[in-house]
């Protein structure tokens, strides 16, 4: 009965944003669980050390660098994949960033580079990733999220709405695809270390805060969000839709 319930062989799985941190980890995990792997990143020299590292531990990966801001771009790039590999029955909406600052000093650009990246990348990849999906009546999508979808913190106000509408465009899509076989469901982090948290995780003033915060009393190990990843990529959340699965040691459970 259970047999097969997060099995992925013979699935192929595109993760926006993986040549570093949370999305490479995820990328090795959905590898370990059976898919092929598609990593994506604006950078090619970071592509093919990511690509690299993954072949070091005998974990085919194939490589596709687009801009995911550019709705031309992802469309271009999902042709391209599916005409080279084959369908993409996964995708996983990870590239995002981060500028630390108060809301006071936010210039437009500032602004829009985040939101262009964390929501409007999220819709433009997507929709390219759905309008295949829908035709075959098969997909997964899940956006990574933030606790930051829920819970604000001084410095954060573009991130924190990105993240927010995140939360919103997870149910919309949701709304729209899922009677056409597509589950679209998010996976919110707390605080794991990575590049984009390093001032943070330098900082050992937030860290004391965050070990306090946090019911489980530490950072995040990306390794840990693989398990969330796995189960929305498979049959196992066929009926799971439109959700947002915390991953964060307990912050959200707690005042
Ligand atoms: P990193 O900064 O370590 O990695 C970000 C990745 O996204 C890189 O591979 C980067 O490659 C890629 N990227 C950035 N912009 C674009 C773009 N426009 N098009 C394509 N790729 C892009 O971040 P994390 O691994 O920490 O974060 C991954 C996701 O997880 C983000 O959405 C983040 O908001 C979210 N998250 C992270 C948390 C944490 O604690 N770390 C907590 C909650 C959520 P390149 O620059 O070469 O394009």
């Amino acid at each position: 009965m259970t047999a097969g319930l997060f099995d992925l062989t013979g699935r192929r799985a595109l993760l926006t944003g993986s040549s570093q941190g949370i999305g490479l980890a995820l990328a090795r995990g959905l590898a370990e669980a059976g898919a092929q792997v598609v990593l994506n990143g604006r950078d090619p020299a970071k592509l093919e050390a990511a690509r690299a590292g993954l072949a070091a531990s005998g974990l085919a990966a194939e490589v596709a660098a687009f801009d995911v801001t550019e709705a031309a771009a992802a469309e271009a790039a999902l042709a391209e994949i599916e005409a080279r590999l084959g369908p993409v029955d996964i995708l996983v909406n990870n590239a995002g960033i981060t500028r630390r600052m108060p809301a006071l000093d936010v210039l437009p650009a500032v602004w829009h580079e985040i939101l262009r990246t964390n929501l409007d990348g999220v819709f433009f990849v997507a929709q390219a990733a759905a309008r295949r999906m829908t035709a075959r009546g098969r997909g997964k999508i899940i956006n990574i999220a933030s606790v930051q979808s829920d819970l604000a913190r001084p410095g954060t106000a573009p991130y924190a709405t990105s993240k927010g509408g995140v939360r919103m465009l997870t149910r919309a899509l949701c709304a729209e695809w899922a009677a056409r076989g597509v589950q679209v469901n998010a996976i919110a982090p707390g605080y794991f270390a990575t590049e984009l948290t390093r001032p943070l995780v330098e900082d050992a003033e937030f860290t004391a805060w965050l070990a306090r915060r946090t019911p489980a009393g530490r950072w995040g190990r990306v390794e840990e969000l693989v398990g969330a990843c796995v189960f929305l990529a498979a049959p196992a959340s066929d009926f799971v839709n439109g959700q947002m699965l915390y991953v964060d040691g307990g912050m959200t459970a707690v005042v």
